[in-house]
């Protein structure tokens, strides 16, 4: 007879969604396994995603920095001089500090971790491959957080080097003479920022007419402007219909317009999930048009016991997206109860500026005829913005026109990532424009900017 493992939970797949039910699930007092198919854990996000990338745009920033103009700050600066590879190691490092980490706060919470391909076989079962051939785990709740990998475009053939995905971005050996970027979302423009600032001239084409789709539209056009003024070149509109390379370079065939020699091609036109060889079909659990596998509100998909989180069901697929998915899924399974408040996920874009989002566009809100008013408040005007001397962007605050209540917040400006997250605590809280601009915010912060522009909800801004 089969020798078979026996656990409470077993999570499919290392990333955000499913090293964080993992160790939400062992606090709670299950015994959990958690099957990932990468020697290192942490998924995406820390491999090849959120924290790479991170890496390479403060590397890059501080780069362009002081080779840049400092003299206004009395800073005189030559010979300053680039060691990609030494960049690349440093970007190297800080993955492994944290993947690393993470395996500490499994043996921490006594998480049974599994290298290998993990495979429904049928409900409850899950069959592991790996190295030593096979293991059979069974348990009473299988979550899915197998995430998602780049999607392409037809007429594109990635080749894994010259025409590539975000990963290659993140390793490219040389700086590139001209890049081309395929798509003005989140990650091409974060990649596309990354190179730049290392010195490759860098086109980004894009098939709607506007960059950062999803994102308040303002605050795009005005992203657009100062990308244009860093020096990176934008062909809007534009439907790429073939990339062709002959290993040394690439050309990129555009409809109706001219073809575009270049070294390089990063495709980033979005992400697609990852259900490949997961057994779905054995426990009857069918994908969408697009691929996701459907959930109801408690996380659950169509099979009894079996739960999905993470970038796998869609939606925003972002890293504390799929955090929170995996914490409610395990607390809904272990407690009865668990939510997600889709309504208070901020979505960053880390850029210099950064942009940053929280709650309702105002293009939305006109769409759904909901009345509203707005705060709008520059940096240019606060004194913190001054002094570091990044005066780009403004602070926009969204709220009901009735009752006041924050239906959203829209930033672009120096750390807008981290401002945003006072604007997703208000909303979760239930805020008015009132109660945030009431708040004593300490000065001089970049902060005082969100104070500001709830107080212009208002009209009664006070530096303005
Ligand atoms: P993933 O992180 O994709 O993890 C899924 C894991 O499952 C993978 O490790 C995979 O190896 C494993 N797996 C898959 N199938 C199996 C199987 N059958 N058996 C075993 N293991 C399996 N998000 C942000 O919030 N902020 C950012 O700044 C940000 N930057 C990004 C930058 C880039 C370049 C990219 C590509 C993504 C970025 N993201 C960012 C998105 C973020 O990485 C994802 O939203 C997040 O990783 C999703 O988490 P997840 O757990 O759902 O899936």
């Amino acid at each position: 007879e089969e020798q078979m493992t026996k656990h409470n939970l077993i999570i499919i797949g290392g990333g955000p969604g499913g090293y964080v039910a993992a160790i939400r699930a062992a606090q709670l007092g299950l015994d959990v396994a958690c099957i990932e198919l990468d020697k290192a854990l942490g998924g995406t996000c820390l491999r090849v995603g959120c924290i790479p990338s991170k890496a390479l745009l403060e590397s890059s920033e501080q780069f362009s920095e002081i080779k840049g103009d400092l003299s206004s700050h009395g800073i005189m600066v030559d010979g300053v001089q680039l060691d990609l590879g030494k960049m690349l190691k440093n970007k190297d490092r800080v993955v492994r500090a944290l993947t690393g980490g993470i395996d500490s706060l499994f043996k921490k919470n006594k998480i049974t971790r599994y290298l290998g391909h993990g495979r429904i076989t049928a409900p409850g079962k899950v069959t592991v491959s790996g190295k030593e051939g096979e293991t059979e785990l069974t348990a009473d709740k299988i979550i899915i957080a197998t995430g998602s990998v780049p999607a392409t475009l037809p007429g594109i053939e990635l080749d894994g080097d010259r025409i590539g995905t975000s990963t290659e971005a993140l390793t490219y050996g040389e700086v590139p003479e001209h890049l081309v970027v395929i798509g003005a979302g989140a990650i091409g423009l974060e990649m596309a920022t990354v190179w730049r600032r290392l010195g490759a001239s860098v086109t980004i084409l894009e098939y709607l007419d506007r960059i950062l789709p999803g994102m308040d539209s303002a605050i795009a056009t005005e992203a657009l402007k100062i990308f244009k003024k860093q020096g990176l070149n934008f062909q809007l509109g534009c439907k790429v219909t073939g990339v062709t390379t002959d290993g040394k370079g690439c050309t990129v065939d555009i409809d109706g317009a001219d073809s575009i020699h270049c070294d390089r091609v990063l495709v980033a036109v979005g992400r697609k999930p990852n259900t490949a060889e997961l057994g779905l079909e054995s426990v009857g659990i069918e994908t969408d048009k697009r691929g996701f596998v459907p959930v109801d509100e408690h996380l659950a998909t169509s099979a009894e016991g079996i739960y999905a989180v993470g970038d796998v069901i869609g939606g925003a697929m972002l890293a504390h997206k799929a955090e929170e998915e995996g914490v409610a899924c395990v607390e809904g399974i272990v407690n009865g109860y668990g939510h997600v408040n889709y309504n208070t996920i901020p979505a960053i874009v880390y850029t210099a500026p950064e942009i940053a989002s929280v709650g309702q566009t105002e293009d939305e809100l006109k769409e759904a005829g909901i009345a509203y008013r707005k705060g709008e408040f520059p940096f240019i005007a606060n004194g913190r913005a001054r002094a570091i001397g990044h005066t780009d962007g403004r602070v926009k605050i969204l709220a009901d026109e009735k009752t006041d209540r924050i239906l959203g917040a829209h930033i672009i400006g120096p750390h807008a990532g981290d401002l945003i997250a006072e604007a997703a605590v208000a909303m979760e809280f239930g805020a008015s424009s009132e109660d945030l601009a009431r708040c004593c915010h300490a000065h001089p912060t970049l902060a005082e900017a969100v104070k500001e522009a709830s107080l212009a909800v208002d009209g009664r801004a006070l530096h303005m």
